[in-house]
């Protein structure tokens, strides 16, 4: 939504000028799915604006759901499809929201990165995932875990970010907000230089320099060591935490030799904090480990800062890394 030119869209039609800030307040609240719902404007305007504008850039094409979470499947402008999550923990609800279609990041454990990449996703693309969710439930977080890798859609990101958090906009805290990055280092020192109480999240997936390469193609061009770095700069500008996923995969990540240089890792700075991830099976994949309860004991043993993570959604496929949509 293209604000500034609907404003002169407005004046042009001879409409006074609240009437912008009444359009914005009634979009952000996510109660209207087009313009011809919005009964406090007149019926002539609702017309005129239904003719000339489109409310949303999405469209839903279908809807799973469980005892935990809901999963949309949405039609882009063009025709592309994403998915998007609402997880239900009782005391709040969290919408996953994708930034990319496709990713062109191609983990192994992940089903979006079989998709290949299409394209970046737009700051209304963005948003209008949080304002799906928001016509029927009240959002309180936001996740950037969905499909795609935030940081490589850099601007829509930031521009995304500012209206989430505007009061003007969606008006939820920094706080409340949390972006996960595959370890693009160079946008982590940018984020670190942003200083935002906003969460980061990085997938780890191994300590181990060469596993981490075999399961994050990533790993290649930004290795274990200039993610350290670039995270030690983060830590010590902002003081803030930073969670690690560690997904445990069968004979790939979840040796004795692992779970020490994974100790060593995450004892290397005491803002660093482990969420251990029994992994979500996809098609073709890797296959969840039995060594949960031996890393679990390890790590307390060894007084690392951790907890285990069971995402949601498993049943209909939309738990971390199980998102995708077949082309
Ligand atoms: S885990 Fe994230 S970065 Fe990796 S392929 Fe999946 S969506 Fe992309």
């Amino acid at each position: 939504m293209d604000f500034s030119k609907l404003a002169e869209f407005l004046a042009q039609n001879n409409e006074p000028a609240f009437r912008i800030k009444q359009i914005t307040k009634n979009y952000y609240s996510g109660r209207y799915l087009s313009f011809s719902e919005m009964t406090d404007l007149s019926l002539g305007l609702r017309q005129l604006l239904e003719t000339n504008y489109s409310l949303s850039s999405i469209k839903l094409d279908k809807l799973l759901e469980d005892k935990f979470a809901k999963k949309a499947r949405l039609i882009l402008g063009d025709g592309s499809k994403i998915e998007t999550v609402l997880m239900d923990y009782g005391d709040w609800k969290t919408v996953c929201v994708s930034s990319q279609v496709g990713c062109p990041l191609g983990c192994t454990f992940c089903a979006t990165g079989k998709m290949g990449f299409t394209r970046n996703l737009t700051v209304d693309e963005i948003i209008d995932q949080i304002l799906f969710w928001k016509h029927t439930n009240t959002v309180s977080r936001i996740v950037f875990m969905g499909m795609g890798e935030p940081f490589l859609n850099w601007d829509n990101l930031i521009a995304a970010l500012k209206t989430i958090n505007d009061k003007n906009g969606l008006y939820i805290g920094n706080r409340k907000i949390s972006i996960s990055t595959a370890g693009v280092a160079p946008r982590i020192i940018d984020f670190a230089n942003l200083n935002t109480e906003i969460n980061l999240a990085i997938s780890l997936h191994s300590a181990d320099q060469a596993t981490r390469e075999e399961m994050m193609p990533i790993a290649r061009q930004y290795s274990l060591n200039d993610l350290k770095k670039a995270l030690d700069y983060y830590t010590k500008l902002t003081h803030r935490q930073v969670f690690f996923e560690y997904l445990l995969a069968k004979d790939v990540n979840d040796s004795p030799k692992h779970l020490d240089l994974l100790i060593k890792f995450i004892r290397s700075n005491n803002l660093f904090y482990l969420n251990l991830i029994p992994l979500n099976p996809i098609k073709d994949g890797l296959t969840p480990s039995d060594n949960l309860t031996y890393f679990q004991k390890e790590l307390t043993a060894a007084h690392v800062n951790f907890s285990v993570r069971h995402s949601i959604g498993q049943s209909i496929n939309s738990a971390c890394g199980q998102l995708i949509v077949e082309k």
